[in-house]
């Protein structure tokens, strides 16, 4: 490819522009984006050969365009890049939800043969292109979601450049992709954010963070992750969501009635299932 635009030049975004520069990649990569600022940040730090403010000019032209906004942001910024594009371009994102992605596309393109929607399983909780880097997809799996009209040749082509990241690419159905997500990602975020909540809201919670140990840094250190990128995703997939915060407060609830009830084989039961499964899938 001789030129990609990458719309959104943060950490998932950037990261993919320095993982391509690592590999060997030696097309043109240009940054778009609202801010000129931003852009030129991400210029000067090297990520980008050079950017655009006009979505529309910037996209003209190109092989492929890589969305990489917040969720909510999708559809303006496809509004906006829209009167740029051929017959050829090849339409991408990087988003967390590929449902709302598509239901976006869908309302905003009326050829959508050149789109194949994406996520890259790999992230940080920090944001913004300072916080990218060339390595962040090494060995991590990328999953794409084409469309019942996705053309191969264009599925090929962004499968090709993710692989040249260093990533492992596999596709699933945009459904299916929403449901897994849910549960092993979106959920996680969810919780994180809640206990930190839950113990800033105790009386004790200067005893609490003082005394606050591995495990705690552990499990909350995604809640540092950022608010808004987290409420454009509880939003976007907001059914398969509600449908695992569904089970998992029940699941809570049977926890704290064996606790209440005093019945250790219970807990020791589900505990003992928990860290088969865990030592299972990770170990
Ligand atoms: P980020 O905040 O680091 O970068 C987002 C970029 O989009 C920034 O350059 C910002 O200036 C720009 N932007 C924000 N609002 C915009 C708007 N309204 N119009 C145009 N540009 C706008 O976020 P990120 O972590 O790189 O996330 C980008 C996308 O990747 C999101 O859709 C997110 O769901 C997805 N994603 C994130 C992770 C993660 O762990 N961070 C992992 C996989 C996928």
């Amino acid at each position: 490819m001789k030129r990609i635009v990458i719309v959104g030049v943060g950490l998932i975004g950037g990261s993919f522009a320095l993982a391509l520069k690592a590999n060997g990649f030696k097309g043109e990569i240009v940054g778009a984006g609202r801010s000129a600022t931003r852009l030129q940040v991400a210029q000067d730090l090297g990520v980008i050969d050079r950017f655009e403010t006009d979505l529309a000019e910037a996209v003209r032209g190109c092989e492929l365009v890589l969305l990489a906004v917040p969720m909510g942001a999708m559809r303006s910024t496809l509004l906006a890049l829209r009167s740029g594009l051929s017959d050829e371009t090849i339409i991408s994102d990087a988003g967390s939800v590929k449902g709302s992605f598509v239901a976006d596309v869908r309302s905003v393109l009326a050829n959508c043969a050149r789109v194949v929607p994406g996520h890259p399983i790999a992230g940080t909780e920090n944001s913004g292109v300072e916080a990218a880097f060339a390595t962040l997809y090494q060995g991590r799996r990328v999953i794409l979601t084409p469309l019942e009209e996705s053309e191969p040749s264009a599925v090929a082509a962004v499968q090709a450049l993710w692989q040249q990241t260093g990533a492992q690419v596999e596709c699933l159905a945009v459904e299916h992709h929403d449901r897994v997500l849910a549960a092993t990602s979106h959920l996680p975020h969810l919780l994180a954010f809640s206990l930190v909540n839950t113990l800033t809201e105790l009386q004790e919670r200067e005893e609490i963070f003082r005394y606050a140990a591995g495990g705690f840094r552990d499990f909350s250190r995604i809640a540092s992750s950022d608010p808004r990128m987290w409420r454009d995703i509880s939003l976007a997939n907001q059914e398969a969501l509600l449908a695992v915060l569904g089970n998992f407060q029940a699941n809570l609830s049977q926890l704290a009635e064996s606790i209440r009830q005093r019945d250790g084989e219970a807990i020791e039961q589900r505990f003992q299932r928990a860290k088969l499964s865990r030592d299972g899938f990770c170990g």
